[in-house]
C-alpha cells in the first residue's frame, strides 16, 4: 500500500513503522473494530487538499463504537483534529484516502464486547479510484447480506467484511467486476463496499436503512444533490432483484467508488447498456463537489492547508 509515513497509534502521532499491533490483540482474533473510510481530494487551483465529510464520517463512527462498545474517549472534535493534523503531516498532495479505526486492543481470550478496553488508530494512504467509474458488470451474489440481528452490517465492524470479501471475491473469479447482495428476505441490499441505486422513469430509486446496508454518506450525498441540484425525485424503498434488470440507469457510490455506473447486471444490459444520462450528470456533480469546486456544497470540505 503506498501509505503515508505517519499514523495515530496509542494516543500519539508516530511512524507508520512503529504502529503495530500484537497477534494477541483481541480485533485481531475476533474482528471487534468499527471502522471509517474517509476520502482527501487534492485542488489543483486551490492547492489544498480537501476531506469530505469529515464531520459525517467520525459522527457515524462514533455512534457504531457504541454497538461494538469501541467508543474512543475523544470527542468529535478531537478525532477531527486529530485527523486535520495527521492528514497535513503526510503531507498528501494527491486523492487520500484516511482510515480511522475503533479496535479491541487488549490481549484477551473471549469474544466479548464488555470488559475489554478500545483504543483508536488512524493511518493514511494515496488512492486514485477504487473501481472503473467508467462502466461496471457485476452479479447478484449467491452470498446473502448478514443481517442487522446477526452481524450489522449499518455498524461497519471489520468482521463484517467477511461478508464483503465472500462476495466481492466471487463475483472477481466468475469474471464480473462487482457483486450485488440480496438481503436474506431476497430484496436488493448493497454491492460489497457500496450502496446502489436505480433511475426508473427519471426517479431515483435505493434500498431502505433497514435493507442490512450501510447508511452511506455518498448514498446522503446523492439523494441530497439529486434532489437540490437536479430537481429529482428520490425515493428509499425496498428493491426487487428483477427491478435491477429493467431500470433504466443503475449506479454504485460510496467514498472509495465514488459514483460508478453499472452498466451491466448478470449478464443483461441496463437500460442501453451504456452510461445514462442522469448516472453521468450526478457523477460530475459529485467530482466538482468533493474537489471543493462549488461553494455551495463547500462547508462538506475540509481544508487540510492553509487553516
Ligand atoms: N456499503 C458498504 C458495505 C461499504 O463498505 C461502504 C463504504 N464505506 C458503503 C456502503 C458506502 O458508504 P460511504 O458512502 O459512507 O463510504
Amino acid at each position: 500500500m503506498d501509505h503515508g509515513d505517519w499514523a495515530y497509534f496509542e494516543g500519539q502521532i508516530v511512524s507508520i513503522q512503529e504502529a503495530k499491533i500484537s497477534v494477541m490483540t483481541h480485533a485481531f482474533n475476533y474482528g471487534t473494530a468499527v471502522f471509517e473510510g474517509i476520502r482527501g481530494y487534492w485542488n489543483e487551483d486551490h492547492e489544498n487538499l480537501y476531506i469530505f465529510r469529515l464531520q459525517e464520517h467520525i459522527d457515524r463512527m462514533l455512534r457504531n463504537s457504541n454497538i461494538l462498545m469501541v467508543r474512543p474517549k475523544l470527542s468529535l472534535t478531537e478525532i477531527q483534529d486529530i485527523i486535520i493534523e495527521l492528514t497535513a503531516k503526510n503531507g498528501f498532495r494527491e486523492d487520500t484516502y484516511i482510515r480511522p479505526v475503533c479496535y479491541k486492543s487488549e490481549h484477551e481470550l473471549g469474544p466479548r464486547l464488555h470488559d475489554v478496553a478500545s483504543d483508536l488508530v488512524i493511518y493514511e494512504i494515496r488512492l486514485g479510484d477504487y473501481v472503473n467509474i467508467s462502466g461496471l458488470k457485476v452479479a447478484v451474489s449467491s452470498w446473502r447480506r448478514l443481517r442487522d440481528n446477526a452481524i450489522p452490517a449499518r455498524c461497519k465492524a471489520t468482521g463484517a467484511y467477511v461478508n464483503s470479501a465472500l462476495a466481492a471475491t466471487e463475483a472477481k473469479m466468475e469474471g464480473f467486476d462487482e457483486a450485488v447482495f440480496l438481503g436474506e428476505d431476497g430484496t436488493v441490499s448493497e454491492g460489497s463496499a457500496e450502496n446502489l441505486f436505480l433511475v426508473q422513469n427519471g426517479v431515483l430509486i435505493t434500498p431502505p436503512v433497514t435493507a442490512d446496508i450501510l447508511t452511506g454518506i455518498t448514498r446522503n450525498t446523492i439523494i441530497e444533490l439529486a434532489r437540490n441540484e437536479l430537481g429529482l425525485d428520490v425515493v428509499e424503498r425496498p428493491v426487487g432483484r428483477t427491478e435491477l434488470y429493467v431500470s433504466d440507469e443503475m449506479f454504485f457510490c460510496g467514498t472509495g467508488a465514488q459514483v460508478a455506473p453499472v452498466v451491466e447486471v448478470d449478464r443483461r444490459p441496463i437500460g442501453t447498456g451504456k452510461l445514462g444520462d442522469v448516472t453521468i450528470t450526478l457523477q460530475k456533480l459529485y467530482f466538482d463537489v468533493v474537489q471543493g469546486k462549488i461553494e455551495k456544497y463547500r462547508h462538506w470540505c475540509t481544508p487540510v492547508y492553509d487553516r
